[in-house]
């Protein structure tokens, strides 16, 4: 029976919310997997011990849904702990190198077994350029990452990493997947995909109309972009918003819509 278990990362914060979410997943075999890393706290790591005792598991390799320290730093305590551990992510050169481990490189239809069971691998770029899903087919189940997160909404940094155009399409290839649940990295269990997803490509859509109609106002640098669309926003939350107005700009730019000249962005 496939029944991933929940450990928390015990890594609370303002980007993390109540902790990253990692998975443990063990077979009748004992071989065990785990999605995601946590920073290397010392609850977690007890916590992932007494799971795989009571599993008479043996942990024998980590899946890192991109490389984000609060999803990858926890390798090198895992290493420690259990040094025969395979470590795995797709590749991103500039990043990789700073998590003490040897990477084993994953990417785009890989297939993993997991608890005797296959996992597909899903190259779902946009949030960061080395993003992976995981997709479980007979469960209906899709480990999703920092894809989506309930209640919240998922940062794009353009200036590391993120796109946008790239985000949406890797949203749109989940939705079309039809899964039954998605287990993210942060949050709840998502039990009703097709309308999370609906609601996340509907929302990014208004925004963009949004930044289309600032630009049109006159508007033509982020921080005024952003000030016309978040006014009243929470000045701590304005960088945020800044940025997302970035991601917009650059969706937009590749769109052949909007062009950046003269440091001033422009509607084409
Ligand atoms: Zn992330």
């Amino acid at each position: 029976m496939f029944d991933p278990l929940l450990l928390n990362a015990h890594n609370p914060g303002p980007m993390t919310g109540a902790g990253n979410n990692t998975y443990l997943i063990a077979g009748a075999r004992g071989s065990a997997l785990m999605i995601d890393a946590g920073v290397g706290d010392a609850q977690h790591l007890a916590d992932i011990e007494s799971a795989l005792n009571a599993r008479r598991a043996r942990l024998d390799r980590v899946l890192v849904t991109h490389g984000h320290r609060d999803h990858a730093q926890g390798v090198s305590a895992l290493a420690a702990a259990y040094p025969d551990v395979t470590f795995s992510k797709q590749p991103w050169p500039g990043q990789d190198e700073q998590y003490a481990v040897s990477w084993s490189p994953l990417g785009e239809g890989d297939v993993v077994t997991a608890g005797g069971e296959p996992l597909t691998v899903l190259h779902t770029p946009g949030h960061s350029p080395d993003h992976l899903a995981f997709w479980h087919e007979t469960s209906g189940t899709i480990f999703t990452g920092d894809l989506v997160a309930l209640g919240s909404s998922v940062m794009i940094h353009s200036s590391g990493g993120g796109n946008l155009a790239q985000y949406l399409a890797s949203l749109e290839r989940l939705r079309a997947l039809d899964a039954r649940q998605l287990l993210p990295a942060h949050g709840p269990t998502v039990d009703d995909p097709r309308a999370l997803l609906t609601a996340y490509l509907e929302h990014r859509r208004v925004r963009e109309r949004q930044v289309i109609a600032a630009l049109r106002a006159g508007h033509s640098d982020v921080p005024a972009i952003a000030e016309s669309i978040y006014d009243g926003l929470d000045p701590a939350l304005m960088p945020a918003a800044r940025e997302n107005v970035r991601a917009h700009l650059g969706k937009l730019e590749s769109d052949g819509a909007a062009k950046h000249e003269k440091g001033r962005w422009i509607l084409l």
